[in-house]
Order: C-alpha cells, then structure tokens, then sequence
C-alpha cells in the first residue's frame, strides 16, 4: 500500500517537477494553471492528471492537437519509478529516506532543466542544499561536522570556479559550480571528486559519441549539469564501495 501511495506521489511530484522545469529558466512563477506551449490555452485539471491524461489525449494538445513533448510523462514515470525504488532498496530510516526522496527529486528537476534550456535553476540548487543539510543534520555530528562539511564543498567547487573562470563561463557555467559545491558539501571532498570525475568521463563518452554520430558539432553547447547529477548518483547510492573501487584503480 506505501508504495501505491509513493508511486502516485511520486506522479505529482514529477508533475509539479515539469512546471519547475520549463518555467524556472524562464524567470517565470511555478503558480498559475500550466497551458499548452504551442496554443497557449490554459489546460483544465481534467488534462492534466499525470501520465494519463498524455496518453489518453495521444500525446497532443487537445485544442489545437499539435504534439506535445514527450518529456512530460517521461518525468512524471521517473520520478515515480525512482520514489518507489528508492524506498524499497535504501538501507536508511524512514525519516533518511524521507530525505532521499526529496534530494532525487530535486536532482531530476536540476536534470531535465539543464538538459532543455542549459539553465540550472538557483530555486532547485537551494532546495536541493536543504536536502542535502537535513541529510547531514540527521547524522547528529553537531556544528564542528557541518563546518566540516561545508568546507568539504568550497574544496570540491574550487576547479570547477577556475574551471569557469578560466573558459569566461562557456565550458562551465556558474550553476554547475554552484552544483559541485553541494555535491562536496553532501559526498565529502574524496565522494565530491568522484562524482564530477564520474561526470566528466561520461560527459566525455557521450559528447564523442555525439560528434560522431553528427547529431552535434564541435562548437555546439552540450550542458554539462546532467552527467554532473548522473556522477552525484552513483557515488550517493554506491557510497564507500565505489570511492574504494577508484581508490585501488588509480592507487591513492
Ligand atoms: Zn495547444
């Protein structure tokens, strides 16, 4: 029944999530009725009950039936998909896991917004910091351990500001520093590295495999905060087991 709930949770959340993710980069209010992007009609609630409103309408605008994105219920299932799997599989307490959820779906958001418009939104950045805060309040460690921690993301943004200063903000943007000061703050500076490595390398993958393939040139932006979150993940949910596993392989 908990994960019926969380599944059907997990849907609005990702709802809520695709309105963040197209009007945040905009500057624009999360309140107020969604309407359609091409039309521009003003969408009644019947059309916009998650996933199953998309599909019933067959994926197109109901007033002027032009096709909409299918980024919209993909969000919405993820989200939904990730709620349940994360309550079923993380070891944590329920009030951790609580947490978790909240931190995965901001991540999503940071994601999908970074994927569309090349935009990190700072509504997202900050949420995704009070998650992380919480996470580590829970832990018990006091003020010494925050300032720990605090200083943990200052090490592991370090690069990625001489990075963006050192390209004028073209090959990093101001939010992907902003991004990896969380990630350290949450992973530690050896977790935090990781994890932008992690991102770096399949950044690396994927870009080559785009130019190759043509669907990019060489000049063409590709945002860099999706394989950052995709980084974030695995060291967040591997934990120690794959810090160890690059320790060993590049022996430090
Ligand atoms: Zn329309």
């Amino acid at each position: 029944m908990v994960l019926v709930f969380l599944f059907v949770l997990g849907l609005a959340v990702g709802s809520f999530l695709n309105v963040c993710i197209d009007r945040l980069p905009k500057n624009k209010k999360i309140t107020g009725r969604s309407q359609c992007d091409f039309c521009k009609k003003k969408l009644k609630p019947i059309d916009l009950i998650p996933v199953f409103s998309f599909f019933q309408l067959g994926g197109k605008c109901k007033y002027c039936r032009k096709k909409l994105s299918f980024y919209y219920p993909f969000v919405e299932i993820v989200t939904a998909v990730v709620f349940v799997v994360l309550w079923v599989y993380l070891p944590q307490s329920e009030i951790q896991k609580v947490f978790y959820l909240g931190l995965f779906a901001t991540l999503i958001g940071i994601f999908f917004a970074d994927l569309k418009y090349q935009i990190i939104p700072d509504e997202l950045q900050i949420t995704l910091f009070i998650f992380a805060f919480f996470l580590i309040a829970d832990r018990g460690g006091g003020v010494k351990q925050l300032a720990e921690h605090l200083f943990s993301g200052a090490i592991v943004m370090l690069p990625m500001y001489l990075l963006h200063i050192l390209t004028k903000g073209k090959g990093m943007g101001f939010g992907d520093v902003k991004l990896s000061f969380i990630i350290g703050f949450l992973l530690g500076i050896t977790g935090g590295f990781i994890a932008l490595y992690l991102g770096f390398a399949v950044g690396a993958v994927i870009g080559v495999g785009l130019l190759m393939s043509k669907k990019r040139k060489w000049k063409s932006k590709i945002a860099f905060g999706p394989f950052i979150v995709i980084g974030f993940i695995s060291v967040l949910l591997s934990g120690q087991r794959l810090i160890e596993l690059v320790r060993e392989i590049y022996r430090f």
